[in-house]
């Protein structure tokens, strides 16, 4: 194992990286193995590997989970050590809002911004785009690898760095799940034994829709529909998108987006599928 070592501000992990290229794997803690999976994957693109371990205020709308969101800083700690980081970035807000939380400048995410998940959680990729942008600049990697569980996210972080011309490498890595095909996520925490067997429901929606795909959009809408409805769980949105997050187009990649609320927590989930031209 190597020697992890814990940067808060730019002048430490300037002295903590090499020379060589960096990695970066950003985070808000609360380690699971999805997030490993992305620290694997990302271990061996560049000579430094960072992981950012920082809650954003600013993602979170009011009533969101900012305060209660789990923080296990230490046993992360571990896990990163176990996967191979070099150094693990774990600043405060005033490092990575240096001109505080108001009225300060902010990345305006676009069109793409409020749908879907920007629907439903107005500023939310605001925030999200903002806290990126920061620790590109604060991290400056070559190569950053985020998770296709927030599909949404890895799309707009994607034309985030082509659009601001960020030089950054922005790579995906598959949703990790629980054997029964749950999602990992670090919200999953708050489920009660019950609710966790409800949360099913997602990931066998999204199942169920795209072994309807050679059938096209509406076949593929309504399988997924069918699943979802004697569910005990508040759907926010099932939506059928190209993978940019446009119409899909028959015969093409496409993407199956799924969000609901399962008693209090909010889950999302998403899979590709290959439409049928029909
Ligand atoms: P978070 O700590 O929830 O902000 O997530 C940090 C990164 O881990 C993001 O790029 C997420 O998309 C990714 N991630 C979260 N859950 C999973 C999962 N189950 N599989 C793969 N990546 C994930």
């Amino acid at each position: 194992m190597n020697d992890l070592i814990i940067a808060r501000t730019r002048e430490e992990l300037t002295a903590a990286r090499d020379d060589g290229t960096v990695a970066l794997v950003p985070t808000m803690g609360a380690l699971h193995d999805g997030h490993i999976q992305l620290l694997k994957h990302a271990r061996p693109l560049a000579d430094n590997l960072v992981a950012s371990i920082f809650v954003n205020p600013t993602q979170f709308g009011p009533g969101e989970d900012f305060e209660e969101y789990p923080r296990t800083f230490d046993a992360d700690l571990e896990r990163c050590a176990e996967a191979g980081v070099d150094v693990v970035f774990a600043p405060s807000v005033a490092t990575m809002y240096p001109t505080g939380l108001d009225s300060t400048v902010m990345v305006d995410p676009g069109s793409l911004g409020s749908v879907l998940e920007g629907a439903v959680r107005p500023g939310h990729f605001r925030g999200v785009l903002t806290v990126v942008a920061k620790l590109f600049g604060l991290v400056r990697p070559d190569v950053a690898v985020f998770g296709e569980k927030d599909y949404q996210q890895l799309v707009l972080i994607r034309q985030m760095t082509q659009a601001l011309c960020l030089g950054v490498d922005v790579q995906g890595c598959p949703t990790a799940r629980d054997a029964d095909g749950l999602a990992l996520s670090s919200r999953n925490a708050y489920l009660s034994a019950d609710e966790r067997e409800q949360a099913t429901a997602l990931s066998r929606a999204l199942r169920a829709g795209a072994a309807a795909a050679a059938d096209g959009t509406d076949a593929v809408l309504s399988a997924a529909r069918r699943v979802v409805a004697d569910e005990l769980i508040d759907l926010d949105y099932l939506a059928l998108t190209d993978p940019d997050l446009g119409e899909p187009v028959p015969g093409q990649d496409a993407r199956l987006l799924i969000a609901a609320r399962v008693g209090k927590p909010r889950l999302i989930d998403n899979i590709g599928l290959t439409l049928g031209s029909g």
